[in-house]
């Protein structure tokens, strides 16, 4: 893929643009949200570029589920004893980038 044809988060998967991240392994990445909304703003982030959660296939839940697996344990890495989450689906969700992430968000 072109660097102009990938998105925001995979240049951040490749380095391309620099982030904070918190933790990656094979089939997601965690950053640092850079305007964050809470003490703790995290996004998990599949690496799959997927657009929304409407293009999401049944080949997609092993990677969905280890995200949904991995949130307490990131929060409790945090120090958060509670936290919100939030996924912007679509313009008219308030989505700005057009690659699934997840957004974790507690304060302390
Ligand atoms: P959305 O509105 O698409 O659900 O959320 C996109 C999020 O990405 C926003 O909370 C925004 O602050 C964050 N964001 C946008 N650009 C960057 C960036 O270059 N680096 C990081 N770490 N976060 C970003």
């Amino acid at each position: 893929m072109s660097t102009e044809d990938k998105t925001l988060f995979c240049k951040i998967i490749d380095r391309e643009i620099p982030a904070d991240i918190v933790y990656e392994d094979d089939k997601c990445i965690v950053i640092k949200d850079i305007n964050p909304k809470a003490k703790v703003h995290l996004l998990i982030i599949p690496k799959k570029p997927i657009p929304t959660l409407f293009e999401l296939t049944p080949e997609d839940k092993d990677c969905m589920g280890h995200m949904m697996l991995l949130l307490p344990q990131l929060a409790q890495s945090q120090g958060l004893e509670g936290f919100k989450t939030q996924i912007n689906t679509g313009e008219s969700g308030g989505q700005e980038v057009f690659h699934i992430h997840i957004h974790l968000m507690g304060n302390k």
